[in-house]
């Protein structure tokens, strides 16, 4: 038999014989390199530990050090988990779609028929199931076959049959044995079943088969496994605390918003609760805004779809954007993904001279993207969103200072609301994608070095990311972690010479000539109150400081009859001062009552019975406190308008 020659990473080469495998090729290396290879490698396809080296080439071997190893334990661990089900009765004629690693886990997509679908009580039964086949310790092996023994081997299993017919003709049909459970695979996987001891079944949610939403609606069940037994319980830890976070959880239980496909995908519904803290955040952001002299107004959601064509949005965006409508009469209208080119109407409005410059126009702007229906998360990804937004148009000999000065409001923004977990990310165009941008190689030089200048000036630590830019320009986004463990733009202040060019803006200079041209800084500050909302919700973990509560103070009278009409007095001393304030009138035990005040995460519960009544007092509870005190009310009102006041005016 011919020899075949494997160059190893370090550029040795070796012969060995025909029919070598990965597992005799790393026992020849050493006996502890072989008992932690996973898989091997062939000029980057996967070779399994015991398949044979089908010719000469690049090898390389991938053990339990390399953090690929994680993502092949993973996708066995699919696999184990569907030889499971189909090994459980109820699950035995269960029809299977795909069945990936991720990120965290894996998962696999399968269709048990309409009555008879999983559950996580079901959970149980398979992973035990799954330890059992883990004990069997079955080989996994792969081998190529022909499309007519796929089509028969997959016959019961239509997902698989429309996989394989998918497939283009002459392309290398390969499956992967273990035992009798035979899976459609391209390789990847460990030695045998015995490797995957540390798993767990996480969660299971629908999903349309292919990511369509034409198709049938299939089960995806996930899971995740580890090398250690340490590693999965940390994992699982962490899990737990970013579900009790989740401000998709969080937001049900207080009553804070709800999406649901009546309403449509990705536009959220923000019921009283959440809607106070919103209207609070704008409130404060506004406020700001004016104080930091922008001039705040009120544009359509919809225009003309010629501003979009003007603005580039059409050319470059369009993929982002609802479809146009047909008015019938010649004009299209367009909901709009971005509020900037409203804004240069109003800059457009009337001739503008220096001395209007810089001009700060701003908005709470609704606007509607089109993001993909797998995106959509809560109120952090929706297609419904209002920013706070804010135009700049400046010299250009003034570009750096306005930067600076938008830097330092964004930073006493995130003072006031605690927030310190964030890292500065300066997003260029993707030099191999330039299609996506605007095509002006010279702006995107000048504009990158600017913004980097103006960073490296203030002395801030930033990141650089490629393919992270506006389609006009680049930009310095504020990057927070969710609960989730992902990564998201909160704040974003981005520069551009393009639109001014697009929409011809110009301003009279001190030269008396008409013909110079601004720039435009975009900005958002807090960003959409959608996801800022969702964040300050998994910040706080629901409890939000007393200035941003849906409600501040609950009032709970020790006998509603006697000191009900004292409850309400207070209450609306309360309300006087501009303050949140409800009498509970549930006939409940007073325990039951106040601690339900504290699972709603009220800051103030007040308890008012006959002492307090008569000497105009209340007993406060403050929330996270087991302690109770009796004060009087000219206290309380004074505690309570100290909490409140450094954020109600600025
Ligand atoms: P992303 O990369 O998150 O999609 P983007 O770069 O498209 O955002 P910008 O055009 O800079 O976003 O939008 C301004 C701000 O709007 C972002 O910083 C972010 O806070 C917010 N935002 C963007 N898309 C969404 C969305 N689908 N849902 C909620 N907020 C969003
Ligand atoms: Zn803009």
């Amino acid at each position: 038999m011919a020899a075949i020659q494997l160059t190893f990473p370090d550029g040795n080469v070796k012969e060995y014989d025909a029919g070598v495998k990965p597992i005799d090729v790393a026992n020849g290396i050493s006996k502890s390199l072989a008992k932690k290879s996973v898989s091997a490698k062939l000029d980057g396809h996967y070779v399994g530990m015991n398949d044979e080296i089908p010719a000469s080439g690049q090898f390389e071997l991938i053990t339990t050090d390399d953090a690929e190893s994680l993502d092949i334990l993973r996708h066995s661990a699919s696999h184990l988990m569907a030889q499971a089900l189909k090994r459980i009765p109820k699950f035995a004629n269960m029809h299977f779609g795909v069945g990936p690693y991720i990120e965290n886990g894996f998962y696999y997509d399968t269709d048990n028929g309409a009555g008879n679908q999983v559950s996580v009580d079901d959970f149980p039964e398979i992973e035990a199931m799954m330890h059992k086949i883990v004990k069997e310790n079955l080989p996994i092996l792969s081998h190529e076959i022909s499309r007519e023994e796929a089509l028969k081997t997959f016959a019961n299993d239509p997902y698989k049959v429309e996989l394989i017919n998918d497939l283009p003709e002459g392309e290398k049909i390969t499956v992967a044995v273990q035992g009798d459970h035979v899976e459609l695979d391209k390789g990847g996987l460990v030695p045998s079943t015995g490797w995957i001891k540390h798993f767990k079944l996480i969660s299971v949610a629908g999903a349309y088969w292919r990511g369509d939403s034409d198709n049938h609606m299939m089960q995806r069940i996930y899971g995740t496994a580890f090398w250690k037994a340490a590693d999965l319980e940390a994992d699982l830890q962490r899990r737990a605390e970013a579900k009790e976070r989740d401000h998709r959880n969080i937001g049900r239980d207080l009553d804070l918003f709800f999406t649901s496909q009546e309403v449509g995908s990705g536009l959220p519904v923000w019921l009283p609760n959440g809607a106070t803290i919103r209207r609070q955040v704008e409130r404060y952001i506004v406020d700001k805004e004016l104080n930091n002299d922008y001039l705040h107004v009120y544009t359509p959601v919809l225009s003309n779809l010629n501003l979009y064509k003007t603005s580039g949005h059409w050319d470059h965006y369009r993929e982002d954007m609802f479809p146009p409508m047909d008015m019938g009469d010649g004009e299209y209208l367009e909901l709009r993904p971005m509020n900037c080119p409203s804004h240069i109407m109003v800059y457009k409005h009337k001739p503008r001279s220096y001395r209007d410059l810089p001009m700060r126009v701003a908005e709470l702007g609704m606007m509607h993207r089109y993001e993909k229906s797998g995106a959509l998360t809560g109120l952090s990804r929706v297609r419904e969103m209002t920013l706070n937004d804010g135009h700049t148009f400046v010299e250009p000999e003034k570009l750096e200072d306005e930067f600076k000065s938008i830097l330092k409001m964004m930073m006493e923004v995130y003072e006031d609301f605690n927030i310190t977990d964030y890292r500065f990310r300066l997003s260029y165009r993707d030099p191999k994608n330039t299609e996506k941008y605007f095509d002006d190689d010279e702006m995107w030089e000048k504009s990158q070095a600017q913004l980097k200048r103006a960073m490296d000036d203030l002395g801030v630590d930033y990141f650089e990311a490629e393919g992270e830019a506006a389609f006009y320009g680049p930009k310095l986004d504020v990057q927070t972690k969710t609960a989730l463990g992902g990564e998201e733009t909160l704040s974003t202040i981005q520069l551009d010479f393009l639109l001014p060019e697009r929409f011809n803006l110009t301003y009279v200079g001190e030269d008396g000539k008409d013909n110079h041209r601004p720039v435009m800084l975009h900005r958002g500050i807090v960003g959409t109150m959608e996801r800022f909302t969702a964040y300050l919700i998994e910040m706080y973990k629901g409890a939000f400081p007393t200035w941003l509560a849906p409600l501040q103070v609950e009032i709970i009278p020790v006998n509603l009859g006697a000191h009900g009409d004292y409850a309400r007095k207070i209450q609306k001393q309360l309300q006087d001062a501009g303050l949140r304030a409800q009498v509970e009138t549930k006939d409940a035990k007073m325990g039951y009552l106040i601690r339900e005040a504290q699972t709603k995460k009220v800051p103030y519960t007040l308890v008012l019975g006959d002492e307090e009544m008569g000497q105009d007092n209340v007993t406060v509870r403050r929330y996270g406190q087991k302690a109770t005190e009796t004060i009087s009310m000219v206290d309380f009102m004074k505690e309570i308008q100290a909490d409140v006041a450094r954020y109600s005016r600025v």
